[in-house]
């Protein structure tokens, strides 16, 4: 693996790196619904100047560049200390699944919304009795006449309140075994008959729903890929979901960590927890875990520039970052002890302060995008081989 960048590359990562400098992101605000507003401009500038979609295609909006340099982007936004992007759902999973599946008309109608955060997507897969066992779904979809009728719920939804668009997966035929009677739907969320219900969440959060479908009509040109074929577009969405993300995922925890280690050095407990073997001892835990990561991502990247597609491997970071995510927050609230129980609202940005509401917003990430349990049997059954659990 060749860990240095080209020429080209260097100065990719030197004009991203002046333009964020004139262009700081700015503080997010606390209030969600600021937030999301706030990320819209935000990402429509970054759109505007040519730095969203670094790595789709130039006749979709994107710049045509690597893969390396949508990771240099990456790496310049977290150093810019940039929210994560606020139509997430769109730029790693809708785009990408878009781009290897949808038709031309629904590429030219969508692509350039996604990247310029005017229209925002959410991701409609889970449903009561249906999570890790996805193909379980039962949001039902008859079609009539030249639409479908969508009528079931789904649960989870992140950001659904503030979305435009839903990727929907959704029954079309009950018959069949059930992976194959599924389709992936692009539903419009300003249908009349959906209904967005927020749930409140440990941290106090309320950025994933219910989201109820009650006759709702869908154009038939709204299917991605074939009817009753959804099943394979949504496994490689979640693969998608699972690997794009992890370059974000593991700068974010960086950021976290440095921000960490500076409070270790400073915070008045007994005496600097800097200094105290046990807490080094977690923290220097938390610094091999960051560089394991970065190396495993750098590992799975190669296997995509030789011309791969997302693979089970995406599974491996997913399951690891969640877990060491966890840990290195829980780390950050013992080390405050007592001021570790004063809860700041704001799910974003990483500052002394809001460690116990990270730490509480983190407690989901071992369960969104498929849990630890499921991600353990991906690689026992995908990556290592070993035989199917009975
Ligand atoms: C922060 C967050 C954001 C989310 N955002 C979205 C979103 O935008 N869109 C969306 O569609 N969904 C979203 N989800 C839902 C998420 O995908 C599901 O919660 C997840 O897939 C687990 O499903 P479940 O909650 O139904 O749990 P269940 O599937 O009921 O699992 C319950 C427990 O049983 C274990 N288990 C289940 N099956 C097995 C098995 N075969 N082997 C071993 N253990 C097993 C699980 O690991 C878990 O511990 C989000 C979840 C969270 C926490």
């Amino acid at each position: 693996m060749d860990l240095s960048f080209s020429p080209a590359e260097e100065r990719f990562r030197a004009d991203l790196r002046a333009w964020l400098e004139a262009n700081p992101p700015g503080a997010e605000p606390d209030r969600l619904d600021l937030a999301v507003a706030h990320g819209k401009a935000w990402q429509g500038k970054l759109y505007e100047a040519g730095w969203c979609g670094v790595h789709w295609p130039k006749q979709y909006g994107g710049r045509g560049a690597s893969l390396i340099e949508q990771i240099i982007f990456q790496e310049e936004m977290a150093r810019a200390r940039s929210p994560q992007l606020v139509n997430l759902a769109g730029l790693t999973m809708g785009g990408p699944v878009l781009i290897a599946h949808g038709t031309e008309e629904q590429k030219q109608r969508h692509l350039q919304s996604i990247l310029s955060a005017k229209e925002i997507w959410c991701q409609g897969f889970s449903e009561p009795n249906a999570g890790s066992d996805l193909a379980a779904l039962k949001t039902r979809a008859v079609l009539d006449g030249d639409s479908f009728v969508v009528n079931g719920q789904k649960v989870w939804t992140s950001f659904a309140r503030y979305a435009d668009w839903c990727m929907l997966l959704v029954r079309t035929d009950p018959e069949v075994p059930k992976h194959k009677g599924i389709t992936f739907l692009l539903v419009d969320m300003h249908t009349p008959g959906v209904t967005v219900r927020p749930l409140k969440q440990i941290s106090g959060d309320e950025d994933f729903n219910e989201v109820f479908f009650e006759d709702v009509r869908v154009p038939r040109a709204n299917v991605i890929g074939k009817i009753n074929a959804g099943w394979d577009i949504a496994i490689t969405t979640l693969m998608h979901e699972r690997q794009t993300l992890t370059f974000n995922r593991q700068l974010q925890s960086r950021v976290a960590l440095n921000q960490l280690l500076a409070m270790a050095r400073r915070h008045p407990t007994t005496r600097p927890a800097a200094r105290q073997p046990l807490l080094r001892q977690k923290l220097a835990a938390a610094y091999i875990d960051s560089e394991a990561m970065k190396y495993t991502a750098l590992r799975n990247l190669t296997k995509v520039l030789r011309g791969g597609e997302p693979g089970p491997e995406g599974s491996i970071e997913k399951l690891f970052w969640s877990e060491m995510y966890q840990r290195l927050l829980e780390t950050a609230v013992e080390i405050e002890g007592p001021y570790g129980q004063l809860l700041k609202a704001s799910p974003y940005a990483v500052e002394e302060g809001i460690w116990p509401h990270l730490m509480l917003y983190s407690r989901g990430r071992t369960i969104a995008a498929g849990s630890s349990e499921i991600q353990r049997n991906i690689i026992a059954e995908r990556v290592l081989g070993l035989p199917r659990m009975r």
